[in-house]
């Protein structure tokens, strides 16, 4: 344990476990408004999940984690994220590969035509979609019942239900509906991934940008350091990015995660010419081949780096990435909501910490309303809560 954990609390303090988006974003906060704030990394990195660095020998920027894509229709969250690096507009473009044939995604019209070998128009192919559609239900309770009321079987069976399984190794009747919301469906040929205002990428990487957030005098990051929950007890209020459960020393067993290996190749020139092609049949072991160089189109690379995304269950030593949250891991994620509820001090935050699958603008955006609470809260002497925004 580091000397200066067990010394007394000096006033206006605060420790921050996890120095990825909602870590920094609250530690930033935090600083500016006076506090002295520490920041506690278990890895030898910032940046959390959107770490980004540049490969030696190629020069090209890596998303090490996997592609991340900043979309936000918030004002306050770009205004927030853009005071800190120099953000350029990026429309995420993806193709998708089902059945040995290349489509665009998220489903548009040119999906549709070219799925189906029609040339529709849009109210065309908007009947046309209603009408393989299954109308009978109302209420989807499943990622499967959402596509198919949604899209119908043809368009679900080539693009989401091999690639589904792959990715959450749930069958799609398992899982969610609130998944596949998370992607458009378009009767026009706007082939952008995100439907947001403002999507672009930093310039120089998610990395350096959440350094920049970071770089304040009254925060200090210290990297290689896992912080338990015995080094809560000296007073000062903690903000939690790591797992809930891991907070709890997993007492009662793991919520469920989705980890990711990648395998990494380096080439010459442009390997497939966008940056995300999504392998949809369940036969091809792998969900997504990353390109990395075609997040950075203002830079110029003659080789190119990428990376091939294999999805399997989190265990102990892996990372987790997805929160499965499935029904059985909602009983657990209660017993854990309960015993942080008990818990004073410290407030659970971020994806890992509140158990949730959260787009970057989200972590910010509940960063910053978590640590303005907190603020409010020492004005008012008012308690802080476990959770500003609850896991269930
Ligand atoms: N999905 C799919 N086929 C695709 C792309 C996405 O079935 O080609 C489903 C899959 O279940 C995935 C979800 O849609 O988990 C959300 O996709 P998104 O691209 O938002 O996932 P992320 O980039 O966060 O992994």
């Amino acid at each position: 344990m580091p000397q200066d954990i067990s010394a007394v609390p000096a006033a206006n303090t605060a420790n921050i476990v996890g120095a990825g988006l909602s870590g920094a974003v609250i530690a930033r906060v935090l600083a500016e408004a006076g506090h002295k704030v520490t920041v506690f990394e278990s890895r030898d990195h910032i940046g959390g999940n959107c770490h980004t660095e540049r490969d030696a020998e190629t020069g090209v920027m890596l998303h090490r984690y996997g592609p991340h894509i900043f979309h936000t229709d918030s004002e306050d969250v770009w205004q927030f994220a853009t005071r800190f690096a120099n953000f350029k507009r990026f429309h995420h473009k993806v193709r998708a590969t089902s059945r040995g044939k290349v489509y665009p995604l998220p489903v548009t019209l040119a999906t549709i035509n070219q799925f189906f070998e029609l040339a529709l128009r849009p109210d065309e192919a908007r009947a046309f979609v209603a009408g393989k559609a299954d109308s009978t239900i109302n209420a989807p309770r499943s990622f499967e019942e959402q596509a198919q009321s949604m899209i119908g079987n043809e368009l679900y069976e080539a693009f989401f239900k091999g690639y589904t399984q792959k990715q959450w190794g749930r069958a799609p009747s398992e899982l969610p509906a609130s998944i596949l919301k998370r992607l458009p469906l378009r009767f026009t040929y706007e082939d952008s991934y995100f439907n947001h205002k403002y999507q672009a990428l930093p310039e120089n990487g998610y990395t350096d940008w959440i350094a920049a957030i970071l770089d304040h005098p009254d925060i200090t990051v210290r990297l290689k350091q896992p912080f338990t929950n015995q080094q809560a007890q000296d007073g000062e209020h903690v903000f939690w990015s790591g797992p809930l459960d891991g907070y709890f020393g997993y007492s009662q067993g793991r919520l469920a995660y989705r980890s990711l290996r990648f395998e990494n190749f380096t080439g010459e020139g442009d390997y497939q010419g966008c940056p995300v092609m999504n392998f949809c049949d369940a036969d091809k072991p792998y969900t997504r081949v990353t390109e990395h160089k075609h997040f950075a189109p203002w830079e110029s690379h003659d080789k190119t780096v990428y990376s091939v995304e294999y999805p399997f269950e989190c265990g102990p030593e892996d990372t987790p990435y997805y929160p499965v949250r499935l029904v059985e891991d909602k009983s657990l994620l209660q017993h854990y909501v309960s015993q942080a509820d008990q818990t004073k001090g410290v407030t659970f935050v971020g994806r890992l910490g509140t158990y949730r699958y959260l787009d970057m603008d989200v972590c910010i955006a509940e960063a910053l309303q978590t640590a303005a609470q907190f603020l409010e809260a020492q004005s008012t002497q008012a308690p802080m809560p476990a959770f500003v925004h609850p896991p269930l």
